[in-house]
C-alpha cells in the first residue's frame, strides 16, 4: 500500500481519554478510530492485523474439523427466554431494541442459545453427532465500564465455537483437542511464552472451566501460579478445596495480573435441556446432546499483543500479524523509483511511505506503526548497491544488497 493514498493520519500526541499504552498507540498510529467509549472503527492497518489474527485462528479451527458459519447479531428472545437469560437482571449486559412491527429483539452478546436452537433442526439421531461449528462475529455487550482501548469494548469481535456430542466421554475428547488447538493458536500469535491455561470456575457439568490468560500488568484479572507444579488458577477458584485438588499450598503460589484472551467450557446439558436439543440413540431412546463452548476475544487479543510488545517508540507487531512486513522510506529520485517498483510487485508485504514529509517524520512513523522491518533506500545506499534494513523490535540495522533484499521479498511471496 502507498501511504499517500490512505486518508489516515498519524497523530503526534496521545488522545487524553485513552490510558492504556496500546490504546494510545493504536489511535495515534491510525489502527483504530474511537467512535464512543468502548466502540472502535478498525482502519486499514488495524483491519489487516485483525484479519491476520482471525486467519490464524480460522486455520486452527478448520484443523479441528469444524466448519465456519455466520450467525445473526439480531436475537430472537424465545431461546433466551427458555434459558432464562433474556432477563436483564440475570444477564446484565444486554443491548435490547424494539421492532417497529412490535416485539423485542436483542443484539447477541454470545451465541449459545441461538446455536442450540438452530441445531434443533439438524440433530435428530446419533448419526448426526458429533457436530460443531464456529464463527467470527461482532458481539454486543453493555459493559458498565469500557476499558483499556480495544481490550474491553461494548462491540467486539469474538471467535466462538460450539460442540455437540453424544455424551461426556465423546465431549471430553473434543475438549482436549480444543485445549491443544488453543495452545497452538496463542503460540502462533506470538503469545506462547506468556499465555497460561488456568483453572476457572465451572458449572453444573464440570468442576472447572479453563481460561487462557496472558500475563499483562494492565490485565483485569489476577491469576495464581506455581511454575514447578505447572499449576495456574484464577482468583475465583482460590480456596482450600481447589488447592487440595490441584496439589498446591497457598504459600507456594505467586500472583500476577493477566488478561483473559479465551476460554473453554463444558456446557453439558445446560442449554440442550431447556432448549430440548435431543437425539435418538441406537436403542431408539431420546437423549440430551452434550455441549461445549469455546471463545477467543479476537479484537481483545489484538489489544493484548499491542500492549505486550509496545515500547517507548510505539507498536511492535510480531511478523505474522503485522499489517505489512516492510515499511519503505525512499530518499531521492532513483531510490523512489525502486521503492515504487517493489511496492507494485509486493503489495501485500510493503507499506510505502511516499508522503510529502521529511525523512525524520517517516522514520518516527515507521516506529509508531510497529511494522517489523524498515527499508531505507537513498542515493547513498544505492551507490553501494544496497538498502538499509532495520528490525523494529531490536533496532538492529544492516546493509543488504539489492539482491539480498529482493530475495527476502520473494521468499515471503512463496509462503503465501
Ligand atoms: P470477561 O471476564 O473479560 O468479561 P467473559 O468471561 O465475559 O470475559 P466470554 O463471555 O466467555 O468472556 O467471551 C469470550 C472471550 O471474549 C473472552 O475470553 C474475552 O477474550 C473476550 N471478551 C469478553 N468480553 C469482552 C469485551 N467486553 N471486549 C472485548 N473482548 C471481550
Ligand atoms: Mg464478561
Amino acid at each position: 500500500m502507498k501511504l499517500s493514498t490512505s486518508f489516515v493520519k498519524t497523530l503526534r500526541n496521545a488522545p487524553k481519554d485513552e490510558t492504556a499504552k496500546s490504546a494510545q498507540y493504536l489511535v495515534r498510529a491510525g489502527y483504530v478510530h474511537k467512535e464512543l467509549a468502548g466502540v472502535y472503527t478498525f482502519l486499514p492497518l488495524g483491519l489487516r492485523t485483525l484479519k491476520k489474527i482471525e486467519n490464524i485462528i480460522r486455520e486452527e479451527m478448520n484443523a479441528l474439523g469444524s466448519a465456519e458459519i455466520q450467525m445473526t447479531a439480531l436475537q430472537n428472545p424465545a431461546p433466551w427466554q427458555a434459558t432464562e437469560r433474556w432477563n436483564s437482571e440475570r444477564m446484565d449486559i444486554w443491548f435490547k431494541t424494539e421492532l417497529s412491527a412490535g416485539g423485542e429483539l436483542g443484539l447477541g452478546p454470545t451465541h449459545e442459545e441461538p446455536g442450540t436452537a438452530m441445531m434443533h433442526d439438524y440433530i435428530k439421531s446419533y448419526k448426526d453427532l458429533p457436530a460443531s461449528f464456529y464463527q467470527f462475529q461482532t458481539k454486543f455487550r453493555n459493559e458498565l465500564r469500557a476499558k483499556s482501548g480495544i481490550m474491553r469494548t461494548r462491540e467486539f469481535l469474538m471467535k466462538d465455537l460450539y460442540s455437540f456430542n453424544l455424551d461426556k466421554t465423546e465431549h471430553d475428547k473434543f475438549y482436549a483437542k480444543v485445549e491443544k488447538s488453543y495452545h497452538t493458536i496463542f503460540k502462533r500469535l506470538g503469545l506462547g511464552d506468556c499465555t497460561y491455561q488456568t483453572f476457572a470456575s465451572g458449572g453444573a457439568f464440570s468442576k472447572y472451566s479453563h481460561e487462557f490468560q496472558t500475563i499483562l500488568p494492565v490485565g483485569e484479572d489476577t491469576i495464581y501460579y506455581n511454575h514447578d507444579k505447572s499449576v495456574v488458577l484464577n482468583e475465583e477458584v482460590l480456596n482450600e478445596e481447589v488447592l487440595a485438588d490441584l496439589g498446591v499450598k497457598r504459600e507456594e503460589l505467586e500472583s500476577c495480573q493477566a488478561a483473559e484472551v479465551g476460554n473453554i467450557f463444558s456446557l453439558g446439558y445446560k442449554f440442550s435441556e431447556p432448549l430440548n436439543l435431543t437425539y435418538t440413540d441406537k436403542d431408539g431412546k431420546e437423549q440430551l446432546v452434550y455441549m461445549g463452548s469455546y471463545g477467543i476475544g479476537v479484537s481483545r487479543v489484538m489489544g493484548v499483543i499491542a500492549e505486550k510488545f509496545a515500547d517507548d517508540k510505539g507498536l511492535v507487531w510480531p511478523e505474522q500479524i503485522a499489517p505489512y512486513r516492510h515499511y519503505i522510506v525512499a530518499i531521492g529520485e532513483k531510490a523512489t523509483e525502486l521503492a515504487k517498483e517493489w511496492e507494485a510487485a509486493f503489495p501485500e508485504d510493503i507499506l510505502l511511505d511516499d508522503r510529502d514529509l521529511r525523512p525524520g517524520e517517516k522514520f518516527a512513523d515507521s516506529e509508531l506503526t510497529g511494522i517489523p522491518y524498515r527499508i531505507v533506500i537513498s542515493d547513498k545506499t544505492l551507490e553501494k548497491d544496497s538498502v538499509e534494513y532495520t528490525e523494529r523490535q531490536s533496532g538492529q540495522q544492516k546493509l543488504l544488497t539489492i539482491k539480498e533484499m529482493t530475495d527476502i521479498l520473494h521468499s515471503y511471496e512463496k509462503d503465501r
